[in-house]
């Protein structure tokens, strides 16, 4: 039994739903504080609706979502009434079925329906209003204060005890770790392990410990009606519902019953972020700050859309209202994790009641085991860039958030403001080729520039496919991306690789630390570069990593992002090593192709023949005066190098590769060519094909894995590991127009066994790739189908990689 002692700030459903967790594993010294009194605190629980639709996206946040029901029901806080959405509008109708390929893709059961169908379930809908809709009998109301008091019941059973009343104002540390709360009475209160499950209040929480906790608390309209007349079924009061809840996303509404009234939900109004210190000043809100007066000049469109779809409202009206306050983040996911620089405080914020028992259940692993059941990397404390951490950015995308929240957003769809934060130095020289840029990072990423349109017809001549996109895959594309391919894998082309994250990690423990770090050995001869992973204690894959000994106690780090720096810093012995991250100092250009040595060898200082410069090998140089890093290694699987030089020098860089280039007909070329050639050459992306859930040889990646190391993190976890029952496998379109975008469902024998991770066009073969977490039964050659919108697709399952398996191209 643990005898960890915890607080945790917030007696809502996620700080009780966390002491039922943490209790039921054994840590049951456990005090939760409220500032309010227990159980209706005033904050977002207290009068949430508790509507559950499970299926998102997300995977993470449909598991978290579908634990949540799970446990709810068996708590008899769940009414399982069953969820409808409906599509008035072609364009949600179609994304109805891409939601039901979510639901097929994360397990959840669910079913389209057409108008009659969606009435007979719901009889207040107008039908004749209605395309269609997406039932899915599982979901239904949460009663919120019933789970809150169940659980927090269960958990003082087992010796946890919650004390209403008790504002935390202080948060106390003792030699660099927390060590408890002080509360506005005077009272301390000890503790190992401070959670922050302070709802709305938890970006003021963190601030008192120098944490940024980017969320905003904003308002959402929610209302009841008068009696509805075929509501009155003979006395039913209260809460009690007997319909599915319902949504009708295209008006940004959502319904429930309420006895014989209809509980509405608005998204539609503008933004309404709040400020925290007017809401706490005004004694009026005391009792519930979570409920401000409703603004009813808001809510007229909501409620005349409303009378639209349910006519039977007609006869009724709004007859209370209340503008309900809750938290937003600048994607929408939640925010999990632990301060690294006060070790023992935590957070555990903007989560939905949809979520709460799911985000519970991953806090409490992740607490006390070391890492949670479920990858959270999309909830993350730390996925921000520093970039996105001003107040600014954090107030205008959240409140973007809030006006998308029931919007078709597009898999590839960018961010549209803020933009123009970070940008390469080759940036004037892109918007001279008509670069189109997509946002990632905060940086602008060219996704594929106009000036090589002209290729389109050449290549197309030539007889080289350029297969039509539906609408919705034909979307934030063009097929210039397949003559950029293509382009790449004959001649040459330059990509900007600047976005990529990097890291210097030098010190005199350096190569030691990174032995200990990842998976692969990285203690070579310098000018020697490794691909290695970096796992957590149960093996998952934290991330790949490109490391390039650059000197004997000195590696340079490709990385994939902010979540990389977190945990590399976590674990930084307490002296001799010392990471710094390069990124926006440095710019690196990729020049890719059979004919980048024609281009680049004229140029360099240094040798850089096949016999001189191997293939994963670093050297430092000049390309004409400019000092470069060079590295002979290629995620578009070609012959080439990545250019490093400082940022100064980035223009320069460019216009002497490019000018040089012309004889060669060299090209800029975009992302989404360089995504379509990693996927021909069998690389996977952290975070979409593989994540902490994943094992290195599942994943394909075990090659990076060295046998002969006796220590690294994560090792006894792989030597403990059974053979995986599902592995990541390339998949190939059999109908050479076929396009997918991700997350679709994958079946084999006409059952639903997998789903897409991330899927590309190859120019090389003329077909879509795709990867797909699989059974490992699932052979190659074996015919599987993928479900995109409402359509079939059949593939087969193709040996990897599909374009040069024997690294031919990448080795002349
Ligand atoms: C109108 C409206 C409708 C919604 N509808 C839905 C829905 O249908 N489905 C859904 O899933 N979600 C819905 N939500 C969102 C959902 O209600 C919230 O996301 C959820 O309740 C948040 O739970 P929580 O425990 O994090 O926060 P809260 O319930 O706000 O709990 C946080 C607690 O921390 C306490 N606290 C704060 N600071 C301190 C301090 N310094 N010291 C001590 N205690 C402190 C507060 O008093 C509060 O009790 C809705 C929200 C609103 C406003």
């Amino acid at each position: 039994m643990s005898v960890l002692k915890v607080v945790i700030i917030g007696a809502g459903i996620v700080g009780t739903s966390l002491a039922d967790e943490l209790t039921a594993r054994g840590c049951t010294d456990i005090t939760v504080l409220d500032r309010g009194p227990l159980f209706t605190t005033g904050g977002s629980t207290s009068h949430a609706p508790g509507l559950v639709f499970q299926t998102n996206g997300s995977k993470t946040m449909t598991e978290f979502a579908r634990y949540t029901v799970e446990k709810f029901v068996s708590l008899d806080a769940f009414n399982q009434l069953g969820g409808l959405e409906i599509a008035t509008t072609e364009a949600r109708w179609t994304d109805l079925h891409r939601k039901r390929g979510w639901a097929q893709s994360w397990g959840i059961p669910g079913k389209l329906l057409d108008p009659q169908q969606c009435q007979a379930l719901y009889p207040l809908l107008d039908a004749d209003r209605v395309l269609g809709g997406f039932h899915t009998p599982t979901d239904g109301l949460a009663r919120a204060l019933r789970a809150v008091t169940a659980q927090a019941e269960r958990a003082t059973e087992r010796g946890a005890r919650f004390l209403g009343h008790q504002e935390v104002v202080e948060v106390l540390e003792n030699g660099g770790r927390v060590s408890g709360v002080r509360t506005a009475t005077g009272e301390e209160f000890a503790a190992d392990v401070v959670v922050s499950a302070a709802g709305f209040w938890g970006a003021q929480l963190g601030a008192k410990v120098g944490l940024t906790v980017p969320l905003v608390p904003m308002a959402h309209q929610y209302a009841k009606s008068t009696q509805v007349g075929p509501l009155r079924r003979g006395g039913l009061v209260g809460d009690e519902a007997f319909l599915p809840i319902l949504r009708h996303q295209d008006q940004d509404l959502y319904y429930r019953e309420h006895g014989d009234r209809i509980g509405i939900g608005y998204y539609g109004h503008r933004p309404m972020p709040v400020d925290m210190t007017t809401l706490m000043a005004d004694t009026a809100s005391e009792a519930m700050p979570s409920m401000l007066p409703f603004t009813e000049e808001d809510f007229t469109t909501a409620w005349a859309e409303s009378v639209d779809l349910l006519p039977a409202l007609s006869d009724s009206k709004v007859e209370e209202g209340f503008n309900g306050v809750f938290s937003f983040t600048p994607d929408g996911h939640s925010i999990m994790g632990e301060h690294r620089d006060l070790p023992g405080f935590w957070v555990a914020e903007a989560v939905w009641v949809t979520h709460s028992a799911g985000v519970a259940k991953a806090m409490a692993e992740w607490i006390l085991d070391g890492a949670p059941a479920t990858d959270v990397h999309e909830c993350d404390l730390y996925r921000f860039e520093d970039a996105a951490k001003s107040p600014e950015f954090i107030l205008k995308t959240s409140s973007q958030g809030f006006v998308e929240v029931y919007d078709i957003i597009h898999p590839h769809q960018y961010r549209e403001e803020p933009r123009n934060i970070r940008v390469s130095p080759f940036y004037p020289r892109q918007l001279q080729l008509g670069a189109h840029f997509f946002e990632g990072g905060c940086w602008e990423r060219p996704a594929w520039y106009d000036a090589n349109a002209a290729l389109v017809t050449e290549l197309a001549e030539q007889g080289v496919p350029f297969p039509e996109r539906d609408d919705w895959s034909g979307r934030f594309y063009s097929p210039i991306s397949i003559a950029e391919a293509r382009w790449t894998r004959e001649h040459v082309a330059l990509y900007d690789m600047t976005p990529l994250t990097r890291y210097e990690v030098g010190g005199r423990g350096a190569c030691a630390f990174l032995q200990e770090l990842t998976t692969n050995n990285v203690d070579k001869r310098v000018g020697s570069v490794t691909y290695t992973l970096m796992l957590d204690e149960t093996g998952g894959i934290r991330s790949d990593l490109t490391v390039a000994r650059l000197a004997e106690d000195l590696f340079q780090i490709g990385a994939n992002g902010p979540l990389d720096m977190d945990w590399i810093t976590r674990h930084l012995p307490p002296t001799g090593v010392t990471v710094r991250d390069i990124t926006g100092g440095t710019c690196c250009i990729g020049v890719w192709g059979p004919q980048a040595r024609d281009l680049v060898a004229p140029l360099s200082a240094a040798d850089i023949s096949h016999q001189a410069f191997g293939y994963f090998k670093a050297i430092q140089t000049f390309i004409g005066s400019i000092p470069v890093t060079m590295m002979r290694v290629s995620y578009v699987g070609e012959l080439g190098w990545e250019i490093y030089t400082s940022a100064e020098n980035g223009l320069n860089l460019w216009d002497l590769l490019f000018d040089a280039g012309q004889q060669y007909r060299a090209i800029a070329a975009g992302r989404i060519a360089f995504n379509s050639l990693r996927l021909e050459k069998g690389y996977r992306s952290w975070g979409s094909d593989m994540t902490a859930e994943h094992l290195p040889a599942a994943a394909g990646v075990g090659f990076a894995v060295s046998a002969k190391k006796d220590n690294f993190l994560g090792k006894a976890a792989l030597d403990a590991a059974d053979a995986p029952a599902k592995v990541l496998r390339s998949v190939v379109f059999d109908d050479p127009s076929a396009v997918v975008l991700g997350k679709e469902p994958v079946s084999a024998g006409g059952e639903v066994v997998g789903y897409v991770t991330s899927a590309g066009y190859s120019a090389t073969i003329g077909r879509s790739i795709a990867y797909a977490w699989l059974p490992a039964d699932v052979a190659v050659g074996d015919a599987v189908s993928v479900a995109y919108l409402a359509h079939n697709y059949g593939a087969t399952v193709h040996a990897e990689p599909v374009v040069d398996p024997d690294m031919n191209l990448i080795r002349r």
